[in-house]
């Protein structure tokens, strides 16, 4: 990967603190920038005002400044980026790739089947308004026709999107932009060519790619880390209370979440701090040594094979 500007990112939702799962995404990320000698950023995804913490935006950057993985250039944040998200949608909007819809969550799930990423949308709306509703959301008209893009760990991933993702909100009923829109908007002004992530965002990429092809905007590659989970076997997530890491045991923690994505420090490095594990971590990460099987697999969908 000489040959082309390398540009990764990382971007929390600001709903909790950095906890474990998203310690190692944030590391991947930050390890795959930088063995390839690109630029990692850091995002705030606030785009969805009322669940977004302030508190939680500075405990992660300070986690991360802790944790030795330092970002470069400003740090974007979704909520001063409104407008582009507006320009986004009114392209959308004047190329017939959105389209306003009356449905109401309840109605949708009523009438829709679940699908990977939610509920597919029965598309009432796709066609025009019903007479006398008004419009609440505005969704994207997915193309029919299958969509196949390659992961770096996962493979080809093959689907089509029409039949098991649907129609979807790009933007929501209380006014706000959902999120694969802010996302494809913030992830083309920065550059990303790199998207590394949990493979609980798996299904959220051909959604995003559908927007891109929409845009015109380039699309990036793609690498789904595994998942960690709580000895329950669910996610580790803010919304499940998972614990902060302890960043007053910085080493343990990145040495930690490095053994979880294939790469054990050595023995001489146990109590090495942060930075002395990361410099020994890029000259020795391979995205191949990031497993594969099992609960590494990610949360596949079958329909997505
Ligand atoms: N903001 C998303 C989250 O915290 C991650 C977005 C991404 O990496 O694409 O789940």
């Amino acid at each position: 990967m000489t040959d082309t500007r390398y540009i990764g990112r990382f971007a929390p939702s600001p709903t909790g603190p950095l906890h474990r799962g998203s310690l190692i995404a944030a590391l991947a990320s930050w390890l795959d920038a930088r063995a390839a000698g690109g630029e990692w950023r850091l995002r705030i995804d606030d785009v969805d005002r009322g669940r977004a913490r302030v508190s939680a935006a500075r405990d992660i950057r300070a986690a991360l400044e802790a944790l030795g993985l330092e970002w470069d250039g400003p740090v974007q944040v979704q909520d001063a980026r409104r407008d582009h998200y507006q320009a986004a949608l009114e392209r959308l909007q004047a190329s017939g790739d959105a389209y306003p819809c009356a449905c109401t969550r309840r109605e949708v799930a009523a009438g829709g089947e679940a699908g990977p990423a939610g509920i597919i949308y029965p598309g009432t709306c796709r066609d025009g308004l019903p007479a006398g509703r008004e419009a609440r959301s505005w969704r994207f008209r997915v193309p029919d026709g299958p969509l196949g893009f390659e992961d770096r760990r996962l493979g080809p991933q093959s689907l089509v999107p029409a039949a098991v993702i649907g129609d979807f909100v790009i933007r929501r009923g209380d006014g706000l932009h959902a999120y694969h829109l802010a996302m494809v908007v913030d992830d083309a002004a920065l550059g990303v060519t790199d998207v590394v992530r949990g493979a609980d965002l798996l299904p959220a990429t051909p959604p995003q790619m559908l927007l891109r092809s929409a845009l015109s905007l380039p699309q990036p590659r793609h690498l789904h880390v595994p998942v960690a989970t709580d000895p329950q076997g669910r996610k580790l997530s803010k919304t499940n209370a998972a614990p902060p890491v302890d960043t007053r045991r910085a080493g343990a923690a990145v040495a930690d979440a490095l053994a979880f994505l294939g790469h054990p420090p050595p023995a001489d490095l146990a109590d090495a701090p942060p930075a002395m594990l990361l410099e020994w971590a890029v000259g020795h990460w391979q995205s191949g040594a990031i497993a594969r099987d099992g609960l590494a697999s990610g949360l596949q969908h079958p329909q997505y094979r």
